[in-house]
């Protein structure tokens, strides 16, 4: 682990036109590309799992690996689906990544493809960022223009058409198997797994599913070798992430960096907590995930070792609240996004979510009555591990660890018949 930056996927981010194609091969860009297509398909892969990039939308399940499940070649079509439907409460990376710089995420749809074995990739973006739409369509045009995309990439006799595809603007559709219905022109639900997309993907064919910053990820293996990022990272999470820091922080923004880095160094870079203020609870990766406080300021943001301090590192969304944050309104917040975003495919998050956010709602109010706490911990028992997909677990992550961390705090809005706190002092859930 080193404590400084790692600009590779922001490498380009403050130039004029950081977006242009022009500007990414000022850079060096599409070298990965080029030594791709001068490998076998197979060393690609291999690269990718030599280099142990782990999925950056959340679950941290190893690319390499994922790419290596596809069954062998039978002559039919297999499809890349990029996941670009970001919309995890706090998680704000793969939108101005693509904005900035989206031709990384376009060279690592080639070479993935070409190391796949696919000829036909979607990008599936979240249908309110009408703006990243159309900044990918453009890039993904320039990209065919200059002989990236297409017939002949590179004169390599490798084929590759591109499809930027716009959602509607539900978090459901980022749930790789409901993307997948969405993309296939239903309604957006979960299917069950197995069979797990490489075997039974879109049109029920061999897909990989990754997401954004996985992708984008890829070039700098094939450009740099998979030595360089191991280098970077911890022993078992490698390479480099971009961490997004919001909410009462000075300099909220993205901050790449090696994977291992604390929310201390990180807090260091971005100029600490607002300032008068001090660190209340945060969330390490997205609201999904268990919530930290100060006691975690030196937890090394890795899989392994936010997973041991009984939380997951999730997509890097480090939100983060000082002490004028009432615990009970924030959860409360998020919990009613998670009860308006549950698809009411299976019971246990359609009414569990439903549930918990009727019971939040009237403590937050002052009406909250005794036993309220051990019914909201029944029922966050009652869909964890029971929901059809991760969206009932993840609602009641931020349930749990905060009435764990926080319980004096609930029992006081109880006790107290109301809200001990003044909203507009926080004016984030006001
Ligand atoms: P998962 O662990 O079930 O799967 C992760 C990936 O590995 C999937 O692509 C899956 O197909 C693949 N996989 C797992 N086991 C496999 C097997 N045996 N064979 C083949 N492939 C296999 O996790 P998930 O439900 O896809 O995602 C949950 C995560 O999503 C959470 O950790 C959360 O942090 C994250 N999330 C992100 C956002 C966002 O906006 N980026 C939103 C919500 C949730």
């Amino acid at each position: 682990m080193t404590d400084t930056l790692t600009p590779v996927l922001t490498d380009t981010w403050d130039a004029e036109r950081s977006w242009a194609l022009s500007t990414y091969l000022d850079k060096g860009g599409y070298a990965g590309l080029r030594n791709a297509l001068a490998m076998e398909p197979g060393a690609v892969v291999q690269a990718v799992k030599d280099a142990g990039l782990r999925g950056r939308g959340g679950a941290g399940f190893p690319t390499g690996m994922k790419w290596g499940f596809l069954p062998p070649d039978d002559g039919g079509p297999r499809y890349l689906v990029v996941n670009a439907d970001e919309s995890e409460p706090g998680t704000c990376k793969d939108i101005p990544l693509m904005m900035a710089s989206p031709q990384h995420l376009v060279e690592g749809i080639a070479i993935t493809s070409y190391a796949i074995g696919c000829h036909h990739a979607f990008v599936y973006v979240r249908g309110e960022v009408l703006h990243v739409y159309r900044r990918v369509m453009n890039a993904v045009q320039e990209a065919y223009d200059a002989g990236y995309l297409g017939k002949d990439v590179l004169g390599s006799g490798f084929d590759l058409d591109v499809t930027v595809h716009a959602g509607a603007g539900a978090y459901i559709c980022g749930e790789e198997t409901a993307l997948l219905d969405s993309l296939e022109g239903m309604r957006g639900q979960p299917r069950l797994k197995p069979p797990f997309p490489a075997v039974a993907g879109l049109y029920a064919r061999p897909t990989v599913v990754n997401n954004v910053e996985s992708i984008a990820s890829v070039p700098g293996i094939l450009k740099n070798g998979p030595e360089w990022f191991a280098s970077m990272g911890t022993e078992r999470s490698q390479g480099h992430g971009l961490f997004s820091l919001s909410g009462h922080v000075t300099r909220p923004g993205q901050y790449e960096a090696p994977l291992g880095i604390t929310l201390r160094e990180l807090l260091d870079l971005a100029g600490g907590v607002r300032a008068g203020h001090e660190l209340k609870f945060w969330t390490p990766g997205g609201s999904s995930t268990p919530m930290f406080t100060a006691e975690h300021l030196d937890v090394p943001l890795d899989y392994e070792s936010v997973g041991a301090a009984k939380s997951m590192l999730g997509t890097r969304a480090l939100q983060i609240f000082d002490e004028t944050v009432c615990v009970v309104r924030a959860v409360s917040r998020w919990t009613d996004f998670y009860a308006h975003e549950s698809c009411g495919k299976c019971t246990p998050c359609r009414e569990g979510t439903y549930w918990m956010k009727q019971v939040l709602r009237r403590i937050e109010a002052g009406e909250g009555q005794d036993g309220d706490l051990e019914l909201l911990l029944d029922l966050c028992e009652n869909i964890l591990g029971r929901a059809f997909c991760a969206l009932g677990d993840g609602a009641t992550s931020p349930v749990t660890s905060s009435i764990q961390l926080f319980r004096d705090e609930y029992q006081a809005h109880i006790d107290g018949h109301g809200c001990p706190f003044d909203p507009s002092a926080s004016a984030l859930f006001a």
